[in-house]
């Protein structure tokens, strides 16, 4: 089917838009304005084949968008921050499933043409629909393994079995043999068999990756999701697919690496660590070794007594959702011309950005969150580190430990800080899963409970001084 001109340029402006909104997402200040432009270009682009196709089914395809509408608007209503990551896995793994579902239909009719004689549908076409079928049933089937090991519906830890490198490799020559054969003579079955296979190699793919490791899997998934999306693209012979998907295969890329370069590992580590023998994840096992705590009122004099502040928020934080607490904590300190910031880890919480969406929802003002770079400096002129619900961020395990799950991590200078206090409820490791010697150093105090409770008695304690 041909797409009218004018239909084809409202696409065009359509791809322009997600650009801008990608452009938009990139700061702080411009992301919701980013964020509606994309959404509008992507209702618009939804609503156009209504106008200009002759459709069939209409009754059912306006059911199907009203179902994906009432879930996606209640799923991003009701999801709590801590279980975004969650959120997108779902979101993307729908995403590459339908990709996967839409070539299968496109392979249909091509296997119908191709029948015809004297019509070729041509190679690039076919290689297009194979990729289109493998990638998105991979992605689906990946995705639905991180969504269940996040919402711990199975254990977080690496799943391995005797024998899965062979399997998982087995599956993948499969693949690329079906490919070549649907390339060379399509067939229904052929596509369906090579779906099958994508959906397996997704699970082997996924399975042996550790808890800690899964947003970044998420990432790349999602690259996959956009190539799979591109490729669709091309079947359709629909350019905004083609564009949409690429920058989505783009950014899901750049994001990738970017969070491997962030906790100082390579991709292939990542993926393949548990296969080589070694666990992504520490023991998890909680310390009984002696450290100094204190009470809401000690630790309220060393902060108001102090020049110079930096807080580090984490995982915990957003767990305990004591963002808004912590800012008027802040706020308190500043009004006594303590001067305080925000040190944001680029992993820091589950997924890339969690700490500066939470601290943007409590409203605390950008110039106060400063990047790891941008601050790690300024440590050793702190008279005070408060660490709220962070752990392996601050952990040096990462510089000294060798062999240690996050060893290579780059990590926030706390240790160089005059005083550390760190807000936990127990002695329990962080998600890394092993111990960190900063919390038994002589200038580190404990302050026991969740980050909300003590932020609270903190502020008051503070108060009252
Ligand atoms: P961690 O998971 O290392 O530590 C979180 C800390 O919060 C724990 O010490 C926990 O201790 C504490 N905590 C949990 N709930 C509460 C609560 N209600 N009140 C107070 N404290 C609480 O978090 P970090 O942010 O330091 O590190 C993030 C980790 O996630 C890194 O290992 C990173 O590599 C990994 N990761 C992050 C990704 C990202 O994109 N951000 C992606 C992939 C992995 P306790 O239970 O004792 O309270």
């Amino acid at each position: 089917m041909s797409i009218p001109v004018w239909a084809q340029l409202v696409y065009l402006a359509a791809a322009v838009c997600f650009i801008l909104a990608l452009k938009g997402l990139s700061g702080p200040k411009t992301a919701r304005t980013g964020n509606l432009i994309g959404a509008v270009a992507a209702v618009v682009a939804c609503a156009l084949p209504f106008f200009y196709a002759d459709l069939d089914h209409v009754p059912l395809i306006l059911a199907a968008v009203a179902v994906g509408t009432a879930g996606g608007v209640y799923g991003a209503r009701t999801v709590q921050m801590t279980q975004m990551p969650q959120m997108v896995a779902l979101f993307n793994g729908v995403g590459g499933g339908a990709a996967a579902l839409v070539a299968l239909i496109e392979l249909h009719e091509i296997v119908e043409l191709s029948s015809a004689p004297g019509h070729d549908v041509g190679w690039f076409t076919l290689l297009a629909t194979a990729f289109t079928i493998l990638v998105g049933s991979v992605s689906f089937a990946g995705s639905v393994v991180t969504f269940a090991k996040l919402q711990e519906l199975m254990t977080a830890r690496p799943v391995v079995f005797p024998g899965l490198p062979v399997v998982f490799g087995a599956a993948l020559i499969g693949s690329v043999v079906l490919s070549v054969l649907l390339i060379r003579e399509p067939t229904m079955w052929l596509g369906v068999v090579l779906g099958l296979l994508g959906l397996l190699v997704g699970l082997l793919l996924v399975l042996p990756v550790g808890g800690a490791d899964v947003p970044f899997v998420i990432s790349l998934l999602n690259a996959f999701t956009g190539l799979t999306v591109a490729a669709g693209g091309y079947v359709l012979s629909n350019t905004l697919l083609l564009v949409a998907g690429t920058l989505v295969g783009a950014s899901g890329t750049f994001l990738t690496l970017l969070m491997a370069n962030a906790m100082g590992r390579s991709v292939s580590n990542i993926m393949f660590g548990a296969l080589k023998g070694g666990s992504t994840l520490g023991s998890g096992v909680a310390s009984d070794r002696p450290v100094k705590s204190a009470n809401a009122e000690d630790i309220a004099i060393l902060l108001a007594y102090a020049e110079r502040v930096i807080i580090v928020p984490g995982y915990g934080l957003a767990v305990a959702q004591a963002q808004h607490t912590l800012r008027e904590l802040v706020d308190v300190l500043g009004e006594r011309g303590i001067e305080v910031d925000y040190a944001i880890h680029p992993v820091a919480g589950r997924m890339p950005g969690h700490m500066n969406v939470l601290l943007a929802e409590a409203q605390v003002p950008y110039e106060q969150l400063k990047e790891m770079d941008d601050i790690n400096g300024d440590f050793k002129n702190a008279d005070v580190c408060l660490v709220v619900g962070a752990n392996d961020v601050v952990n040096p395990a990462a510089k000294t430990t060798p062999g240690a799950p996050i060893y290579g991590m780059p990590i926030l200078n706390a240790d160089e800080a005059k005083q550390v206090i760190f807000m936990k409820r127990s002695m329990r490791p962080g998600f890394a899963g092993i111990e960190n010697e900063l919390l038994f150093e002589p200038t580190t105090t404990l302050f026991f409970g969740d980050a909300k409770e003590s932020l609270g008695k903190l502020l008051n304690a503070v108060k009252a001084l």
